[in-house]
This record gives C-alpha cells, structure tokens and sequence, in this order.
C-alpha cells in the first residue's frame, strides 16, 4: 500500500468507528477528512458515515478551496450559496464526480491532518442551552472555540475563518475542537487514536456534569388509540407513505403530559432536525379521542398545511406518542428530545432563531411546492 491509500484506509475506519455508534451520528449526519498532499479527502454529499468506503470521499485541492476566501460573491444569499457551491465543484481533483459535503469550506480551515465532524446529542445538550457558551469556557476554557449561530454554509465557514484567525493570534495555536451554537463539533488532530482521545475527553467531561439524563424506558400507550391515529393520519397525509412509525418511553410521556411540558422539544435545535423531523412538531390534544378523532385530526393537519406551506414530519399526541412518517424523522426527533433533557444541566434549552430556521426552510418549502405541483 502506498502511504495516501493507507492514510485513507485509516480515515474509512474512524469514519466508520463512530458512524456506527448513535451516541454519535444519526441518519446521514457528521462528516470527516484527511489532508494528504495538498489534497483534501472529504465526504461526499448522500453518504452514512457508518458504511462509508472509498467512493464515499471526493478528492479536492487544498489551494482551490483556500482560494474561495480571496473571491467576491453576491450579497443575495441564494446567488452566493449557488456561485460558492460552483466554486467548491471546480475545487474537486479531476475525474471526482461526487458533490462534496457542503461543510467541506470549514474541514478546509482546519489545519490538522484528521478532522471529525459531529453532531452528537450530548455536545448539542451544551450547544443548545442558554448558558452553553459560558459552560463551554469553564468546563473546557482555552482548549475550545465558541461559533454562535449563523447561516449554514458560506456565512459560516466564513465566520469560523475569522474567528480561528483571531485564536491564533490570541494562543499562538488552534484550539483543539471547535463548538458550533446549535449544530455540533469538529475536532481535527494528527492521528485518528488523537481524535479518539479528544473526543472521549469532551464527552466525560459533559457527562459528569449532567444534572439528568432522559429516561428512555418503554412506556406502554393504549393500542385503540396508537391505531386510530395512525389512521386518521394516513388518511390525513398526501405525501406520506403508508408505514406510520410511532414511538413512546418515559421521557416522551413526560414531555407529553401537556402543551407546557412540551414547550422544550416544540421546535428545532440543529438544521438536521429541520431536515429530518421538521422545524415544528404538529401537537395533536388529548381532546380529539373524544369526539370525531379522525376528522379532527384531519382539520389540525390541514391548518398546519395552510400556515406552514408544507404537512409536518413528526405529529405529538397528547399522552399517547410521537408519530412520524420515516423512521428518520423518529430518530431525529427522538435526538431532540435527548438533547432537551441534557440542555437542562446548561441553564435550559435554547432553539435556532426564528430567522435561521426559514433560511433552512425557505428551500424545503420551494422543494414541496415543486413536488405537488410537479
Ligand atoms: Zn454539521
């Protein structure tokens, strides 16, 4: 083997190290790379880190992709999102096809040889809280750099640039893992045993400070009513598919006792969770059992349609469970639910400005309305 295969054989192994384990990635999250050569390595756009091999990964220059920085881009943010995305395309090394993962600008930034990109439930219980800032010093103090939240994509890679330049400047090195407000990690290192390291230290250190953990003990609900919701949905949805996933534990029931108690879980912490379970969870009240279920379910599913523009990915019932319409959409919104109860230990939970999610919806919506009426 020469040294670059072995240098990505190793690159596939981390990868797949923490793909495979939920503490740390869920669906298709996180990502990572290797730098060799003036070439960057990094994942492609539609792959799970957990069976990710060497198609995964889209083989880029290092100079073209440090290059976008001395560019002038559009100020509308679709047009620069649109002209940065060509720009990172000609950055691939010649005969790559895939589309790189559009968090390649930030892995670029990043000086070390190995970079692991995450988005695990316990680091988000501090990303995600009001006092996650100010936690983040004390438990981690210079070792840690701290990115409030911004627009995904050119606008922050942009404002991670700065702000590792202005560390450097401060600590003569770049900081050992990087926080981003209400998204996740990177950690970069020289060896993957290094990233290993770092990251158990981040995790033990959120552990020990955990005031509770969710509780995610089975929780039984009753059969007539998981059935006729299920059915009043399919009837309901025009986009869903008919499998119908459901899901309840004592955490969920907790959450579920009413529309205060839910309050934690009612929007979204990270852009995944829009992606995935959607930006707000429709809240079905216990008061539809008792009277015509199914039209009334139907009624609160078209008036979501109406304000929202789209039909909503995860539905809460009142005392009964969450229902989705992918198990991806159960497992993210499962996540929130997690990161709601660590949020708790870091001064309460803290959701993505208003603004923010529409930068994340204003596309989704787009994309729905070309699918109905397409
Ligand atoms: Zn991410």
């Amino acid at each position: 083997m020469d040294n670059t295969t072995e240098l990505i054989t190793k690159l596939i192994t981390l990868s797949r190290h923490y793909g495979v384990n939920p503490e740390f990635v869920l669906a298709g999250g996180g990502n990572t790379s290797l730098k060799d050569k003036n070439v960057l390595y990094v994942k492609a756009s539609g792959h799970t880190l957990a069976s990710i091999d060497r198609k995964g990964f889209v083989a880029m220059s290092q100079q073209k992709l440090q290059d976008i920085w001395a560019k002038h881009y559009p100020g509308n943010q679709d047009q620069r999102e649109d002209a940065v995305l060509l720009d990172m395309m000609e950055a691939r090394i010649d005969g790559e096809a895939a589309r790189p993962s559009v968090e390649v600008l930030l892995h670029n930034l990043l000086p070390q040889k190995y970079v692991v990109h995450l988005h695990p439930a316990l680091v988000n219980g501090l990303t995600c809280a009001i006092k996650g800032e100010e936690n983040a010093k004390q438990l981690f103090g210079e070792r840690v750099l701290w990115i409030p939240l911004v627009n995904p994509g050119y606008v922050l890679a942009k404002v991670v640039k700065d702000k590792l330049m202005e560390f450097q400047g401060e600590h003569g090195a770049v900081p050992e893992s990087i926080l981003l407000q209400n998204h996740g990690i990177f950690i970069g290192a020289e060896t993957p045993e290094s990233i290993k390291v770092k990251y158990r230290s981040i995790m033990s250190t959120l552990q020990e400070h955990l005031k509770r953990k969710p509780d995610f003990g089975s929780f039984l609900v009753s059969e007539d009513r998981r059935k006729i919701v299920e059915k009043s949905l399919s009837l309901a949805a025009d986009t869903a598919s008919c499998e119908i996933y459901s899901c309840n534990n004592q955490e969920l029931a907790l959450r579920l006792r009413d529309s205060q108690k839910f309050l934690p879980v009612s929007s979204a912490f990270t852009p995944d969770h829009i992606v995935y379970s959607g930006f707000r969870p429709l809240w079905v009240p216990d008061s539809v059992f008792s009277g015509d279920t199914e039209a009334e379910i139907r009624i609160l599913f078209d008036d979501y349609r109406k304000q929202n523009g789209i039909e909503p990915k995860t539905i809460a019932v009142q005392n009964t469970g969450i229902f989705t319409f992918s198990e991806n959409a159960l497992v993210l919104f499962l996540d929130t639910v997690q990161v709601a109860a660590y949020t708790e230990s870091f001064g309460g939970h803290l959701f993505m400005a208003d603004d923010q999610i529409n930068f994340i919806r204003t596309w989704e919506v787009e994309k729905y309305r070309a699918k109905v009426s397409g």
